[in-house]
């Protein structure tokens, strides 16, 4: 790329931090060092036209766990580690609500449903631990978080009693991406879009940046890439592919609130009046292991399969659109918020909480430098 004296310099040149990425993480990660260094030449480098990641394509859920989620979290972690986790996420949720306003994100808490499967004992499991794992959030809450309900939304193929978890909430994806990058360029922070950074490396006072269309150095460098960190050598991090489609809108939807489905491995939410539905990704592991933005007939066929015989059974829908994103899984499911070497961090791998704990994260990568 050929550029001006001009663009060289208002753009690249005395830069002091670059991020990587324009998702919640990066996006976060900029206003925390603005508001920590407000004369500071911050620039987001962002490899898509629009973020590429998973903060464009979620599901929108404002969720801290799942009660059948809580309880496998307790049997391969400590109780103070799933107790930080959900404090984790219940202060990040703040964070993204206080940072952008409830309105802005349409933020509601219509609360959290979890469906439990007819071939399996994991709804009596839940029950025997209800009590237990309602005290134990004591602290955080308050209040009770989990009870039972009968099923009254229709579902069939599934057990007639849900979990409810009446803190659970739901936000729009979409308004809350624009407010972030509304805030971020009133802020005086440049993003570059299309731009895909190829290798950094560094030097006693720098950091050189090669992307695919420039080189330029600066002072430091945050990798907010998640799913696609292992391209920036950041090997702990895989790509999970998440696909999703959404109705068409549904006449008298009676189904409101966010739901939880084969221990989350299937999530759907009313949005607009449709039913937006996705998960899959446990029927091959493998195969969803990619950055590669596209959709199988596998997983889509079987979506589609489950809401004709236990969402929405009873009501006739056409499906609208369909879609993939990619998150960032690893064996643990605490974020990598670290520095890398003298000039470089990265605030990654978020998993399938990006919601609740991007905006945190972004702030702890920031405080980092
Ligand atoms: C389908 C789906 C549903 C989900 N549902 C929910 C949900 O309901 N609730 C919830 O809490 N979480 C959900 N998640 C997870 C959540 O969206 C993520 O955890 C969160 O968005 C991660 O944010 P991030 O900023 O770390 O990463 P991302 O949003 O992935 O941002 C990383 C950015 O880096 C850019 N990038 C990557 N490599 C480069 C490079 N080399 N150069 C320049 N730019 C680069 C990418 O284009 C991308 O924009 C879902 C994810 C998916 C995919």
């Amino acid at each position: 790329m050929n550029l001006s004296y001009w663009e060289i310099k208002s753009w690249l040149t005395n830069v002091d931090y670059t991020i990587v990425g324009s998702g919640i993480v990066g996006l976060n990660c900029a206003l925390r060092l603005k508001q920590r260094f407000p004369k500071a030449n911050i620039l987001i480098l962002e490899k898509g036209t629009l973020p590429q990641g998973a903060s464009t394509k979620n599901a929108g859920f404002a969720c801290f766990g799942s009660l059948s989620e809580i309880i496998d979290d307790l049997k391969s972690h400590s109780e103070e580690e799933v107790f930080q986790l959900v404090q984790k996420r219940v202060n990040g949720l703040q964070l993204l609500r206080n940072t952008l306003g409830d309105s802005n994100i349409n933020y509601q808490q219509f609360g959290g449903y979890e469906l439990f499967s007819t071939s399996d004992d994991l709804l009596e499991e839940c029950k025997a631990q209800n009590d237990y794992i309602n005290s134990f959030l004591k602290p955080l809450f308050h209040q009770d978080v989990f009870r039972f309900k009968s099923n009254s939304f229709g579902f069939e193929n599934c057990q007639d009693t849900l979990s409810v978890n009446q803190f659970e909430g739901q936000i729009d994806t979409g308004r809350m991406m624009m407010s972030l990058l509304q805030l971020v360029s009133n802020s005086g922070i440049k993003i570059l879009n299309n731009i895909t950074v190829e290798d950094v490396s560094e030097d006693s006072t720098s950091v050189k940046v090669k992307t695919h269309q420039f080189e330029f150095a600066t002072s430091k460098l945050l990798i907010a890439t998640n799913g696609f960190a292992s391209a920036l050598n950041i090997s702990e991090v895989k790509p999970a592919r998440a696909q999703v489609l959404i109705t068409k809108p549904i006449k008298n939807l009676h189904i409101k609130g966010t739901f939880h489905l084969d221990q989350g491995y299937y999530y759907f939410r009313n949005i607009d009046d449709r039913i937006l539905f996705g998960g899959g990704r446990n029927l091959d592991f493998k195969a969803e292991e990619t950055t590669e933005l596209s959709l199988t007939e596998r997983i889509q066929n079987k979506l589609e399969a489950l809401l004709k015989t236990t969402i929405l059974p009873k009501t006739p829908f056409e499906i609208d659109h369909r879609w993939s994103g990619i998150m960032g899984v690893g064996k643990q499911k605490k974020p990598i918020v670290t520095q890398l070497s003298n000039h470089v961090y990265c605030g990654v791998r978020l998993g399938g909480m990006g919601i609740a704990i991007g905006s945190l994260v972004g702030k702890e990568l920031a405080d980092l430098v």
